[in-house]
């Protein structure tokens, strides 16, 4: 790409960071920079997921990164999803598991490595702070390129029903599990999973009603942490969440119709959102990363090359998004959902997003699958 000599990327998220790596590995040429808000090590959240075969995209564009995550990583086979009414397992569900931390260390010292200049605790407050050939957006969802440019990106913004708070738990957990329960305010939700030997993510969902009715838009983040702390008191072991900006909040739904205005592109969360309930955000941002950086690679002209960029993985990103809405609208009746037999329940929650056959469960997960095709025989 000749006419390539400067980018800039606002955003050292997963996507920025991995961004500016594979531009170092694939567009050796072209100078590269990163600018950061946030201070080096500062970030939110615990862990974050991917699926089992998530990780295998990093292995060819970028083995040793791949090579640098991979010890890092927490792997399961199976899911259990608790109720009130028992416990059920789900074989074959595999994920693997990375705090998102030390994902953003590995990307950081790995593009240090490789001589990338990443501006920490720079806040850009106008994109015209940034002269380059290309400004890429990987300012997640509150992203100031998309802001600047909506016009042109025509971002649709929309929230969920449900609302969650993103804790941390200094135990571990043997798979990813969903504890349900039932309060005398409502039902809630926990999604946990170890991301380290000794840390697990817990995030806590509930519908609008229940919020309500424990008046937690009212607490501090380390109010709600000691009262859910106590509500999940069987499951945290006794002992209590950890917070980092564990406010309650519902989740974003966006997507912008156009990923590219002139010289400037959108990946990651700035263009979409993908909600946590089937933990494909993270990697999304970085395939956005790698179909952007192969575009620019496999194209001389830039303007032809942001353009099959996002040819090429609009369709792609879309189809993820769509599975992650069914599944969070999924969520915004679990409560209801509780009153089914365990594996009722755990059948509805594995056929959610309407691309789970009986055939395809059986391959998947065949102990669950002969153990609910017995209960149903048994049923009639
Ligand atoms: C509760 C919850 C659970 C999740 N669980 C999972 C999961 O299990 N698996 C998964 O894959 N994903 C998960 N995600 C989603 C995942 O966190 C995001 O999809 C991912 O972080 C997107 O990466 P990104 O680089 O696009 O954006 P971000 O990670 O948001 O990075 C954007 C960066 O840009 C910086 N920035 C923003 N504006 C400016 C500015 N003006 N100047 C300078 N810097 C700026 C920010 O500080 C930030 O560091 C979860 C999200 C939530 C909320």
């Amino acid at each position: 790409m000749s006419q390539l000599s400067q980018i800039e990327i606002l955003g050292a998220g997963p996507a920025g960071l991995y961004t500016a790596i594979l531009i170092r590995r694939l567009l050796p040429n072209v100078r590269v920079r990163v600018t950061e808000q946030n201070p080096e090590g500062a970030t939110f959240g615990f862990g974050v997921v991917f699926s089992n075969e998530a990780l295998t995209f990093l292995k060819s564009d970028d083995p040793e990164t791949h090579q640098m995550i991979i010890p890092l990583m927490e792997n399961w086979e199976n899911m259990t999803l608790n109720l009130p009414a028992g416990q059920v397992t789900l074989d074959g569900v595999g994920f693997t598991a990375i705090s998102r931390h030390r994902l953003i260390e590995v990307l950081k010292e790995r593009a240090t490595a490789l001589g990338i200049p990443v501006r920490f605790k720079t806040e850009l407050k106008s994109v015209d702070e940034l002269k380059a050939d290309i400004v890429i957006g990987a300012d997640g969802l509150n992203s100031l390129v998309r802001r600047t440019f909506a016009k042109t990106f025509k971002p649709k913004l929309e929230y969920f029903q449900n609302h969650f708070a993103w804790f941390g738990a200094s135990i571990p957990f043997d798979t990813l599990t969903q504890t349900f329960i039932e309060t005398n305010n409502g039902p809630l939700n926990a999604h946990h999973y170890r991301f380290s030997p000794d840390r697990s993510t817990f995030i806590i969902e509930c519908e609008n009603e229940t919020f309500k009715s424990f008046g937690f838009s009212k607490m501090d983040e380390m109010e709600s942490a000691k009262i859910c702390s106590n509500l999940f008191k069987k499951t945290l072991k006794g002992t209590e969440l950890i917070t980092n900006k564990s406010n309650w909040r519902q989740f974003p739904r966006l997507w912008c119709e156009n990923w590219v205005s002139g010289r400037n592109v959108l990946i990651g969360d700035a263009a979409h959102s993908a909600h946590f309930s089937i933990g494909s955000g993270t990697r999304l941002a970085m395939e956005d990363s790698i179909s952007l950086v192969q575009s620019l690679k496999n194209h001389t002209n830039i303007d032809e090359a942001l353009a099959a960029y996002q040819n090429h993985r609009q369709p792609i990103a879309h189809k993820i998004v769509n599975a992650a809405t069914t599944s969070a609208v999924w969520y915004e009746s679990f409560g209801h959902k509780m009153q089914l037999k365990p594996l009722d329940f755990a059948y509805d929650y594995l056929t959610r997003s309407g691309r789970m056959t009986d055939e395809r469960l059986l391959k998947v997960a065949p102990t669950f699958a002969g153990a609910y095709q017995e209960f149903k025989s048994k049923k009639k």
